[in-house]
């Protein structure tokens, strides 16, 4: 059976139609510290359980989401867009 990742705009749609752009992280401000950018570029966390990511439906509404999914059991645990924060509704 195949893993479905429920848009907020699309509805259910199989995962592979999103594309997975990486961890959600907030971007610094232009006059932040040095470290604050090398960390923003260049540092990812690995985590084992909860983990929220940035994920495109370029297959659909081409509209940017938040998931956030269990990287041990790949269980969506939440999907919000990104920009509007409205949430799915699975
Ligand atoms: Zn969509």
């Amino acid at each position: 059976m195949a893993s479905l990742i429920h848009c907020p705009h699309c509805g259910p749609r199989p995962r592979e139609e999103f594309t997975v752009r990486g961890a959600a992280m907030q971007r610094p401000m232009p006059d932040d510290s040095w470290d604050d950018w090398f960390a923003y570029v260049y540092l990812r966390e690995n985590p084992r359980g909860p983990h929220r990511e940035h994920w495109q439906h370029t297959g659909g509404c081409r509209r940017w989401l938040e998931v956030t999914r269990n990287t041990a059991t790949h269980e969506t645990l939440s999907v919000r867009d990104a920009a509007l924060g409205t949430e799915a509704r699975p």
